[in-house]
């Protein structure tokens, strides 16, 4: 199946999943409606709640169905579309206050049935989550806190609203209707189920260990990963793994990094890691030896699935790490296609890699322009940030027929990406990855 095809599957399956509640709920034998107001704010409750599950599949990382749109993409999605969720689960209640300002009562959590307590307690933890989502860093929320709570407070919203749902009774009365609500909470169960604990159990026994950590310019580390007891996986240049380092494949929180070594190596694998963070800060000091769990690989950041005849690489900071995969394993393969290197960083310090990349010039038909924001006296590259006109100066002709490949900052790839379109590279020739999930 050809990725729009699947594309348009996956597209159709959330969509049918969405309103499969609504569907079942109108079909068949229904009760007597209640007025326009109350059955369309039901609706609207059954959707929203649909739709709180479907964003736990969003993110469950399924490499079939992610790939036609790319993982920054599907998370960006679920980012989105939990704005359009938490909107019909409050209009649920709201409608029914407009309809009948009496119910109010039923937010009185003393005096309110269990059915309504429920419902408020989900709603409470809808609320929650996207505040601590949206004011994260406003809350200062460390990461690894806010995902711990993200994941609990996610999962009580949907049990808590099923309850409420199997409470009322209103809607789900008829047997096959129940079959449909236990469908939808065990797949949404077995869903939890898969991700927190088989797929970590299948890490554990394809474990991995640290073989070496390696210093380089930048507050950039290269680790490199060997399988124990397996022969590792195949990954194509450009795509990611998450990992978890010195803890158990169990632990809640796992960080993404793109592979940077070459596709054609031996079952191990690099990664380039800039120092940011809580995590990435202690990448330094690994030692040799220490467990890790790779999940992957992940991602369509890959000329392999984006064939042209030459490429062209725009890479900011640390956004070299898919590159230098993609340029040694061009290496690796002897593969004579054209190819530019755009490489932008603040001072010559920044950029790693350097030295290698002039070596792989005698290998490859590759072109570097190295762009410098602070560059050192006499400097004779370019200065300054890559624009139009810098890109414009550089190009290749015809470089539309290229295929583009861009990460960095996401200030640099926003700015590429319609810099690209108004030179007339057409979209699907342009490919990004955004190194900011949440
Ligand atoms: C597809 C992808 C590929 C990446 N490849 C690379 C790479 O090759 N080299 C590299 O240096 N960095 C890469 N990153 C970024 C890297 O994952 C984060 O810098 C790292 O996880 C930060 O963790 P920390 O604990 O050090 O920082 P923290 O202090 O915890 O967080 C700093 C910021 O990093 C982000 N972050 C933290 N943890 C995660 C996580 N588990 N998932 C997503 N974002 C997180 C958050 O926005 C957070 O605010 C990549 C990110 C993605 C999404």
């Amino acid at each position: 199946m050809s990725l729009a095809v699947r594309g348009v599957f996956w597209t159709g399956t959330y969509v049918a999943v969405a309103v499969a509640p609504l569907v079942f709920a109108l079909l068949g034998d229904s009760p007597p409606g209640r007025g326009f107001l109350i059955d369309f704010s039901v609706a609207l409750g059954f959707v929203g709640l649909s739709m709180m599950g479907l964003q736990f599949a969003l993110v469950a990382r399924f490499q079939s169905a992610n790939a036609p749109f790319g993982e920054d993409a599907v998370v960006q999605f679920h980012r989105q579309i939990s704005y359009v969720a938490t909107l019909f689960i409050l209009a649920h209640p709201a409608l029914l206050l407009v309809q009948d300002i009496g119910l109010i009562a039923l937010f009185n959590p003393v005096t309110a049935p269990w059915r309504a307590r429920f419902a408020v307690i989900s709603t409470v933890c809808v609320l929650a989550i996207m505040l601590t989502s949206v004011w994260r860093r406003q809350f200062r929320l460390r990461y690894e806190v806010w995902h711990g709570l993200h994941l609990l407070l996610s999962i009580a919203s949907v049990l808590f609203a099923l309850t409420h749902i199997e409470l009322v009774g209103y809607y789900v009365d008829t047997p096959w209707k129940q079959v449909l609500w236990v469908v939808m909470t065990a797949a949404f169960v077995s869903l939890i189920v898969w991700v927190r604990l088989v797929r970590p159990l299948r890490r554990l026994r394809r474990p991995w260990e640290v073989e070496s950590v390696t210093a380089g310019r930048g507050a950039t580390t290269t680790i490199t990963l060997r399988p124990i007891g397996h022969e590792g996986f195949r990954f194509e240049p450009g795509q990611f793994g998450w990992i978890t380092v010195g803890r158990s494949p169990f632990a809640l929180t796992q960080h993404p990094f793109s592979f940077s070594s070459s596709a054609e190596a031996d079952g191990r694998v690099q990664m380039s890691i800039k120092a940011i963070g809580d995590f990435t800060n202690s990448v330094a000091g690994l030692r040799p030896g220490t467990r890790a769990y790779v999940d992957g690989p992940h991602g369509v950041f890959t000329p392999d699935r984006n064939e042209g005849p030459g490429f062209v690489l725009i890479a900011g900071g640390i956004g070299i790490g898919p590159m230098m995969s993609m340029l040694r394993t061009f290496a690796d393969r002897d593969d004579q296609r054209p190819c530019q290197l755009f490489y932008a960083g603040r001072t010559l310090e920044d950029t790693p890699f350097l030295e290698e990349i002039q070596q792989l010039r005698q290998r490859l038909n590759l072109t570097l322009v190295h762009v410098l924001e602070d560059p050192p006296q006499g400097w004779t590259g370019e200065r300054g940030r890559i624009d139009q006109a810098l890109l414009h100066r550089h190009l290749p002709e015809r470089y539309a027929r290229m295929q583009f490949f861009i990460c960095g900052p996401p200030p640099m790839l926003d700015a590429m990406e319609s810099t690209l379109a108004e030179l007339g590279v057409p979209a699907a020739h342009i490919h990004t990855e955004r190194f900011v999930f949440v």
